[in-house]
């Protein structure tokens, strides 16, 4: 898929060369069937468990990819980003194993459960702005001063290919793939699955979910030029924050390639995530269940075999006791 101002453009064998180089840090998911979903949607249906990953997030596979990538005197210089947790926690984690230095940027809105686990990887964490963009201001002030390497959460081409590697992982272990349900947000994961799905799996569409509250991207879409929008409070936070103002690569190729958006309420998320526990035994965080939110509300219906990507586990675990109590009866 290439860009229209600056021809950089990012391709499968890119993002082959990303599963290559990130392999020995990353699992290969598994894949596994729901009975329940399947009988529900009269399809086979998949879930695509990212949420296994180290670090609880596919997020490991970016940041893993960018920081492999980087000159020895980037490496020494030490790296920065903003973050609403799971990306800061996966740059954190791998820039300690590569002995890198991080500093992270969060939002004091942030999970204090993500917050500790960043810290517990010894990285600089700062905890400022009362919402992304103004974490983000932040950050870019201390980058400047420090003179760190600024490695975005989705807005990168190697960020891009690192999340696309969940796709060539899903058509390997299920080529009959025809539908990919995703969480989506800054758009690097729908960016990645869709350069996949459009150029090694055509038949195959994708479907990005969001929340209600605030889905910047999808309004995005549906406007056809970048919005911002206040945030607001969410069981989905890992899908919190704008799409930056200088949005270079993923509007642009979420709007190329991805073919559906759907919309799902608190209610719906906190109902899939006590599914997921209940029914599969998983613990995830409420970004990650948005596609199966999408799945069991009906506003998805897959008319072929349908994989859903599980995206994320860290679920602040008071959160998961008060949704269980509330929706236990359900499932
Ligand atoms: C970041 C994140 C997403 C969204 O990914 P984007 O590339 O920003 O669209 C979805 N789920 C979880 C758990 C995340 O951490």
């Amino acid at each position: 898929m290439t860009h229209p101002d600056t021809r950089i453009s990012v391709t499968v064998d890119d993002i082959q060369a990303a599963s290559q180089r990130i392999n020995p840090y990353i699992l290969h998911t598994p894949l596994i069937p729901s009975r329940f979903l399947s009988e529900k949607c009269a399809v086979p249906v998949f879930l695509k468990l990212e949420c296994l990953q180290p670090t609880g997030s596919f997020k490991i596979r970016g940041a893993t990819n960018r920081l492999l990538q980087l000159s020895p005197e980037e490496k020494q210089r030490g790296v920065i980003t903003v973050s609403s947790g799971n990306h800061g926690r996966a740059l954190a984690y791998t820039a300690a194993r590569l002995g890198i230095p991080a500093t992270i940027f969060l939002s004091v809105h942030t999970p204090i459960n993500k917050v500790e686990a960043i810290r517990k990887t010894g990285a600089v964490t700062m905890v400022t702005g009362d919402c992304y963009d103004e974490a983000e201001a932040a950050a870019v002030e201390y980058e400047r001063i420090h003179n760190l390497v600024h490695i975005p959460s989705f807005d990168n081409l190697q960020i891009i290919a690192g999340q696309g590697t969940i796709a060539l992982e899903i058509f390997e272990d299920a080529p009959a793939t025809r539908h990919i349900i995703f969480p989506l947000s800054g758009g690097g994961m729908g960016s990645g699955i869709g350069i996949v799905a459009r150029n090694q799996n055509p038949p195959a569409s994708i479907w990005g979910v969001s929340m209600e509250r605030a889905p910047v991207m999808v309004r995005s879409l549906e406007a056809g030029k970048v919005l911002t929008l206040p945030e607001e409070e969410t069981l989905a936070d890992g899908l919190k924050g704008g799409l930056g103002i200088t949005n270079q690569y993923t509007f642009f190729l979420c709007q190329q390639l991805v073919d559906h958006t759907a919309l799902v309420s608190e209610e719906e998320i906190g109902k899939a995530i006590v599914f997921l526990y209940k029914e599969h035994h998983l613990i995830v965080e409420g970004s990650g269940a948005v596609g199966v939110a999408a799945l069991l509300s009906g506003k998805v219906v897959p008319d072929g075999p349908a994989t859903v990507v599980i995206s994320g586990s860290n679920i602040d675990l008071p959160v998961l006791m008060r949704l269980v109590k509330e929706y236990s009866g359900l499932f």
